[in-house]
């Protein structure tokens, strides 16, 4: 999170506007671009609701203030020359006036995004218990069973994908990874852990691939 706002340069534009790049905290998604003065930057901040200078509005403007479809904010980093900020927050509906996720409609599912919130939701669960929440209940019943789970969960998918339909094997290969999501966090680790692990080894091979 920024400390400071006399970092940011608000002078560099004519009108003390700077791009904000609104970035969904969980998935990833670009969700939108807007444009903040200081003191939006600071309604911001202080409200956790992303708040814009609207250009055709020309004035403050709570992104959600009659849709309702706020932006509440996770963190916010500043770029290289400090004149752009990228604002990580968690949509309380879709972010386009369209209707849509993205006002980029790139089309395309990001797909590991949703795993990336799967983990995030998991987490939270296990942080806030609550009483009908399936993931606090089997993470209550101990490691051996949320372990079991998985092993069944597999066989299922191995299953499926030999005799099953497209749509059950989907509906397996999930259940596998909602579950092998849950044993990673029963033991305290995440989706990122296993981001690293990807990442390292895509970057032995690339070393591997450049060194000759
Ligand atoms: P809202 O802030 O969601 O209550 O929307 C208020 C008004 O702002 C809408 O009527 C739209 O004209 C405009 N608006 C909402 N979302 C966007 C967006 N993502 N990009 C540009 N304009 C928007
Ligand atoms: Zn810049
Ligand atoms: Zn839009
Ligand atoms: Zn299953």
């Amino acid at each position: 999170m920024i400390e400071n706002l006399d970092s940011i340069d608000f002078s560099k534009s004519a009108d003390g506007l700077i791009p904000a790049v609104i970035q969904d905290n969980a998935t990833l998604q670009v969700l939108m671009l807007g444009y903040m003065n200081k003191e939006s930057l600071q309604e911001t901040l202080t409200t956790k609701k992303v708040t814009f200078y609207s250009r055709s509005k020309e004035r403050l403007w709570v992104k959600g203030e009659t849709s309702e479809n706020y932006l509440l904010l996770d963190d916010i980093f500043i770029d290289c020359d400090n004149d752009t900020i990228l604002v990580m927050a968690t949509p309380c509906g879709p972010t386009c006036h369209t209707g849509s996720v993205s006002c980029f409609n790139s089309q395309k599912t990001p797909g590991l995004s949703y795993l990336g919130l799967l983990d995030k939701v998991i987490q939270e669960r296990i942080k806030n218990p609550s009483e009908n929440s399936y993931t606090h209940k089997l993470i209550s019943r101990g490691l051996n069973k949320v372990a079991q789970k998985v092993g069944e969960e597999a066989v299922e998918v191995v299953i499926a994908a030999l005799a099953e339909s497209r749509e059950e094997y989907l509906g397996e290969m999930t259940d596998l990874l909602y579950h092998s999501l849950i044993l990673l966090h029963a033991q305290g680790l995440s989706l990122d852990d296993v981001a690293e692990v990807i990442a390292k080894r895509h970057q032995e091979k690339t070393d591997k691939k450049s060194s000759h």
